[in-house]
């Protein structure tokens, strides 16, 4: 028998509450793609754990959120990625956030609230949303392949761009392909 190509190293999603099917598959496809790694859709789930919900801010806490998603993790995965369309708040930054990404946890979090809102009409886009979850993903994704944010503007570790980026610079592009030269 000839020696087998080992298997790429698996990236879990899971969604919650009201996400849309057809964002994980979205992900999952571009995950798979972008980055040569395996990836698999775990069984959708009704609610993060109430005891992660803040009622006075109406918000998960992203950390709590992080930790929950660690202790879901299966053991064939290595990294997993939570969606919700609930809001996040980050006590970190006393704020609502996006998403996080922890790379001692290797997990990204990211929310749906509020993506694709177009700030001129007001209403949905579709595309416009399409845009902002692969955004978001690749930021947060980079946060749990060991990324800091990054000075240079055009690049996705940039904290708030404002020209569509959509790709990592050179610099943060090489420590990707570092960091999954090593993981995968
Ligand atoms: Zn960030
Ligand atoms: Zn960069």
């Amino acid at each position: 028998m000839s020696e087998a190509t080992p298997a790429p190293a698996k990236l879990y999603i899971i969604a919650f509450d009201y996400v849309e099917d057809w964002i994980p598959e979205f992900l999952a496809e571009f995950i798979r793609d972008k980055y040569g790694l395996a990836c698999q859709i775990l069984p959708k789930e009704p609610v993060l754990p109430p005891e992660f919900f803040v009622p006075a801010i109406q918000a998960y806490v992203n950390s709590w959120a992080i930790e929950h998603l660690f202790d879901r993790l299966p053991a064939d995965g290595k990294w997993i990625l939570g969606i919700t369309s609930l809001l996040l708040w980050s006590y970190s930054e006393q704020a609502l956030t996006q998403g996080s990404g922890s790379p001692e946890r290797k997990t990204a979090v990211f929310t749906t609230a509020r993506l694709g809102l177009c700030l001129h009409c007001f209403q949905t886009l579709p595309a416009y949303v399409r845009y902002q979850l692969i955004n978001i993903t690749m930021h947060e994704l980079g946060h749990v392949f060991g990324l800091p944010h990054c000075n240079n503007k055009h690049c996705i570790m940039t904290v708030g761009w404002m020209a569509p980026p959509l790709d990592y610079c050179d610099a943060c592009r090489a420590k990707v392909d570092a960091y999954l030269a090593q993981n995968r």
